[in-house]
C-alpha cells in the first residue's frame, strides 16, 4: 500500500483590510518576525510535512523579503503559489501547485498564516483524530460567549444555543482529493465560502470537529496583536 503524505498549505494572499494598516496583516512583525514567518517556523517543526505551500503575491516585496529570512530547511520544503482574489482561491491555488505530488487520498492541512500561536500538539491532535475519516475535518474551539444573530439595524433578532455552537479554527484538514473537489464547485458555483470546511460541507460529506486551544487565535484586529505578542512570550516560557 502507498504512504499517505501530508501537506501543509498557508493562505496569505489577503490584503488585511480589517486591520486598517498599511501592510497585508500577515506581514505585521511582532518581535522582529512578521506573522507569517512565526506560523511557518513554528509548523515547519512538525516532521509531517512532504511539502509546505505558501500562496502570496510573488510580485509582494514584503512575501520576497520574508523568503530570504527563514531557515535553508524550511526553504527548501516550501513553494509558493499564486494568491487569489478571495481565501478560498489562494488555497485552491495552493492545491493545484500540488498536483503533480498529491494523490487523492494525501492529507492537506489548511492553516491561516495569521495564527501564529497554534500549538503543534493541537496539530498532532487533529492529525492522530482524522486519521480514519473519509473527508477530514478541522480544529475548532467550543462558543465560550452567548451568540445573537442581528438585523442590519443592530438590533437582536435570535440567542443561539450555546452548547452547539463551535468557533471554527485553523488547521482544517482535508485529503487532497475531497478537497480540491470542494473548491472547484465552490469556484465554479461562485459561492463565497470562509473556511474550507463550508466548501467540503456543501458535498454532502462528514466534517469532524475536533477540539482545539482557545490561544489558536486569529489576527484581524489592531488589539489582537497586543494579545498575540502576550500569548508567544506566555508560551515560551512553557517549553
Ligand atoms: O481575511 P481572513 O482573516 O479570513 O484571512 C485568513 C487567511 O487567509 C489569512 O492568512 C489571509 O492572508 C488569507 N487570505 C488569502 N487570500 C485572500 C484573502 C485571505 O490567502 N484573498
Amino acid at each position: 500500500m502507498n504512504q499517505t503524505h501530508y501537506f501543509l498549505i498557508i493562505p496569505a494572499g489577503g490584503s488585511g483590510k480589517r486591520m486598517g494598516s498599511d501592510a497585508p496583516k500577515q506581514f505585521l512583525e511582532l518581535d522582529g518576525k512578521s506573522l507569517l514567518q512565526h506560523t511557518l517556523e513554528r509548523l515547519h517543526r512538525l516532521p509531517h510535512f512532504t511539502r509546505i505551500v505558501v500562496a502570496a503575491a510573488e510580485t509582494d516585496s514584503l512575501f520576497m523579503s520574508m523568503l530570504q529570512n527563514l531557515p535553508t530547511d524550511l526553504r527548501t520544503r516550501l513553494v509558493v503559489a499564486p494568491g487569489g482574489a478571495e481565501r478560498m482561491h489562494s488555497v485552491r491555488n495552493a492545491l493545484l501547485a500540488l498536483q503533480d505530488e498529491a494523490s487523492a487520498d494525501d492529507w492537506v492541512l489548511v492553516h491561516d498564516a495569521v495564527r501564529p500561536c497554534v500549538r503543534t500538539s493541537d496539530v498532532e491532535k487533529l492529525i492522530l483524530a482524522l486519521q480514519d475519516e473519509p473527508a477530514g475535518g478541522l480544529l475548532a474551539v467550543p462558543a465560550r460567549d452567548t451568540i445573537k444573530t442581528a438585523d442590519a439595524t443592530g438590533y437582536v433578532t435570535a440567542t443561539l444555543d450555546r452548547s452547539i455552537l463551535w468557533q471554527a479554527v485553523t488547521p482544517q484538514m482535508f485529503r487532497y482529493g475531497v478537497l480540491k473537489r470542494a473548491l472547484d464547485l465552490a469556484v465554479q458555483t461562485g459561492c463565497q465560502m470562509t473556511d474550507e470546511a463550508a466548501a467540503v460541507e456543501q458535498l454532502g460529506l462528514p466534517v469532524k470537529l475536533v477540539a482545539g486551544r482557545s490561544d489558536n487565535i486569529k489576527i484581524t484586529w489592531p488589539e489582537d496583536l497586543l494579545l498575540a505578542a502576550a500569548l508567544l512570550t506566555g508560551q515560551a516560557k512553557e517549553h
